[in-house]
């Protein structure tokens, strides 16, 4: 990597910030796209957020990621953001156009088109059950409204999160039926029939827990999908592999929304599949590079 006095500065905030893999995933995508530009981590501490933000304006820096505890509470700092990301009420990308700061979010899009690249799988007319109500949920429910589903249940631990979640996006989509329930097997069961795709938006998995959902009650054709990257094949993706059904990993989301991230700050289509060999060759990966 040659550094120079041309060379344009990307990075990421967050706290911590040690364990991200967008370093490794955009350096490789700089690398192959020729392009004069560094991709650096930031840890950034809560109080210290908006001299951070500050700083993208003062040292030029041309746009940054925005990770884990900032995505909602960076949101004042920033001159503006897109329609979608307020809805969301999160962002995960920073552009910085001239000094004026723009937030996007690209988490929602970036799982659509992973369900579309990896599998064809379009949520058109379907029944899709989310679990979760925290930011990941949220992107993704918006952008998969978008699509035009036929139902769509958000599940989640604590069910006035759901509940709100529904409330606010039932009237941006009047045409898409949402329903939010606690996450409780003995109910969901009863809403599994049906059901198109499933997919684990908690951070459940990462620690190796199961969700405890009895997956035998949905239908054969079902996609069980996993945000979760780390691992890679959560013990939901195992039950459901070993039961027959197609499934589908976190790891596409991750390079889909840094893909999006780095369209933005640069207007060039990233090289998805190198981004995604740097990702899995630094997570703990039991497929074949
Ligand atoms: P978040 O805003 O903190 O939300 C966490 C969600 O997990 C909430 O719905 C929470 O329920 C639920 N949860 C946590 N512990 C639980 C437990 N023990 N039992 C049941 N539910 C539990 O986090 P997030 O940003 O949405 O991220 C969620 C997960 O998605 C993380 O594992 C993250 O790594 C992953 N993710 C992946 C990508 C990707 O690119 N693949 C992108 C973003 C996030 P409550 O509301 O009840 O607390």
């Amino acid at each position: 990597m040659k550094i120079s006095g041309k060379t344009k500065i990307l990075g990421i905030f967050g706290y911590p910030i040690e364990h991200t893999l967008s370093p490794q995933m955009h350096n490789a995508a700089i690398e192959v796209l020729g392009l004069d530009m560094v991709y650096l981590p930031f840890e950034v501490r809560p109080e210290g957020l908006g001299i951070a933000v500050e700083a993208i304006r003062s040292l030029g820096i041309l746009g940054v990621n925005v990770t884990i505890p900032h995505k909602s509470a960076i949101i004042p700092y920033l001159d503006r953001i897109s329609e979608e990301a307020r809805v969301i009420g999160a962002i995960n990308t920073i552009v910085n156009r001239g000094g004026e700061l723009i937030g996007y979010n690209t988490d929602g899009e970036g799982y659509v088109r992973s369900l579309k690249r990896e599998l064809d799988f379009d949520v058109k007319g379907k029944k899709v059950l989310i679990l979760g109500a925290g930011g990941a949920a949220r992107g993704i429910l918006v952008s998969i409204a978008r699509e035009g589903p036929k139902d769509v249940i958000v599940a989640n631990r604590t069910i006035t999160k759901a509940s709100t979640l529904v409330r606010e996006l039932k009237g941006l989509f009047p045409d898409v039926g949402m329903t939010a329930l606690g996450l409780i097997p003995e109910i969901l069961k009863v809403h599994l029939g049906g059901t198109a795709l499933l997919i684990n938006a908690t951070s459940l998995g990462m620690r190796g827990e199961g969700i405890g959902l009895p997956l035998d009650a949905l239908p054969g054709d079902t996609v069980v999908s996993d945000i979760v990257y780390k691992p890679l094949i959560t013990p939901l993706l195992e039950e459901a592999s070993a039961l027959g059904f197609i499934t589908h990993n976190g790891l596409g989301m991750l390079v889909e929304q840094g893909a999006l991230s780095l369209k933005l700050w640069t207007g060039l289509d990233a090289p998805i599949e190198i981004m995604r060999e740097v990702v899995l060759k630094y997570l703990d990966n039991p497929y074949p590079i």
